[in-house]
């Protein structure tokens, strides 16, 4: 059976869908990998590495597609990528279900068995396999470094003998695995770190890594299933927002990482908050790709508002290119690893698991998942 790593073509992927260990163990199940020739370059994985882990290099996308039974992108394909993909192939990738509905449809006509990463059920079973945390846990820690590099002060507190520099007050605004890690990275650096989410049981995990928890007092749970939070009502979103700007006035760099599954990231940081920020102060908004949480976020770009230094870059993960690649490549081994038959070294996919209705798209042609067919999210 053929599995096919091609080079990811959207703007600005630096990541890859293989690294030359998994490489080793897909051909040690058995399969025939090939890689097409460059698809690493960006996170430093040459096509030798790749070969010498018993990959064949193709020199074209086309040449790495062809008859391929499985196939590992980043990022969705393009549509003049589709059409290169054997029919009853299986995708696996990054492939954005909510905000790009049309071409799940395309997928689904062209007889692609597209697999979405991003929906990954948050079981015990499937954790290894979850990209969301696997890249998200390297976003929050660059997402502080990036604010480091823009702050025009140092991070920790330094007493030398020409005076005093204080710490950082750093505010770090939802607190899943990017908020978690930037609280990490923020204290490693010396900051002051304070964290806020709608998620009470945030405040242990926000505490025992030194932070201090800042939270509206309410009976209302933001808690959803998965661990993931769901929209707050309009009475507790004035409460945050008033208790938001009283603490905000205060920080030198804010962190937000806040999502809600399926919807647009929440505005916390309004234009008058922004307006109460020192001069110099750093925004680092990790949910820039689902809207902002600041609406002065540009996506994709760093700007000047108010005084305030915003940065709105995205695939902040990708950064990384080598860690986040050898980290992605990791969860789609563990994904496949299960679904490969030891004897027959084909496909056995069992269509009722959890994993697989949880992440399964498109099959035979149909839109199956329940979230993206008609009536459904
Ligand atoms: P996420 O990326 O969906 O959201 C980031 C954070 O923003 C969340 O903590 C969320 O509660 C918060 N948020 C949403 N709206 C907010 C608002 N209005 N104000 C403040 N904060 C707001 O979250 P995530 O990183 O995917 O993690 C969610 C949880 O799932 C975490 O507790 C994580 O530990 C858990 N998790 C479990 C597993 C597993 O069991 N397999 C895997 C990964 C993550």
């Amino acid at each position: 059976m053929k599995l096919a790593i091609p080079r990811e073509r959207q703007d600005g992927e630096t990541r890859v869908a293989a690294s030359p260990e998994t490489v080793k163990k897909l051909v040690a199940l058995g399969l025939d990998v090939t890689v097409e020739s460059g698809a690493g370059a960006l996170a430093n994985f040459s096509d030798a590495a790749f070969q010498e882990a018993g990959a064949k290099i193709a020199s074209s996308e086309a040449e790495a597609l062809k008859d391929a039974d499985i196939v590992f992108k980043v990022r969705s394909p393009l549509d003049e990528e589709i059409g290169l993909f054997k029919k009853g192939a299986l995708l696996a990738a990054i492939l954005n279900p909510y905000g790009d509905h049309a071409r799940i449809r395309k997928y689904a006509d062209a007889g692609i068995d597209a697999f979405a990463m991003e929906f990954m059920p948050r079981i015990t079973r499937a954790q290894s396999m979850d990209v969301l945390s696997s890249q998200s846990n390297l976003a929050g820690y660059k997402a502080v470094i990036n604010a480091a590099a823009a702050f025009t002060r140092a991070m920790p507190m330094m007493m030398t003998a020409a005076g005093t520099i204080a710490p950082a007050r750093t505010f770090i605004m939802g607190v899943g695995v990017a908020g978690l890690q930037a609280i990490a990275t923020a204290k490693r650096l010396g900051c002051i770190v304070s964290a806020t989410d709608v998620r009470s049981t945030t405040k242990e995990q926000v505490e025992s890594l030194g932070g201090t928890f800042v939270m509206v007092e309410s009976e209302e749970s933001g808690d959803a299933a998965g661990g993931y939070a769901k929209e707050m009502s309009e009475d507790y979103k004035r409460r945050q927002a008033e208790l938001v700007a009283e603490h905000i006035k205060k920080q030198d760099i804010v962190i937000t990482t806040a999502l809600i599954p399926g919807r647009p990231a929440p505005v916390l940081v309004t234009e008058d908050m922004v307006k109460t920020m020192k001069p110099g102060s750093i925004i680092v908004d990790l949910a820039a790709e689902r809207g902002g949480n600041c609406p002065l976020t540009e996506a994709g770009k760093t700007v000047q508002k108010h005084g305030v230094t915003i940065i709105g870059e995205l695939n902040v993960a990708g950064q990384l290119s080598v860690d986040s690649s050898a980290l992605y490549a990791k969860n789609l081994l563990n994904f496949i690893t299960p679904l490969i038959d030891k004897e027959t070294k084909s496909l056995n996919i069992n269509w009722e698991d959890e994993i697989i209705t949880g992440t399964c798209l498109t099959k035979d042609g149909q839109v199956v998942h329940p979230s993206l067919r008609e009536g459904g999210n």
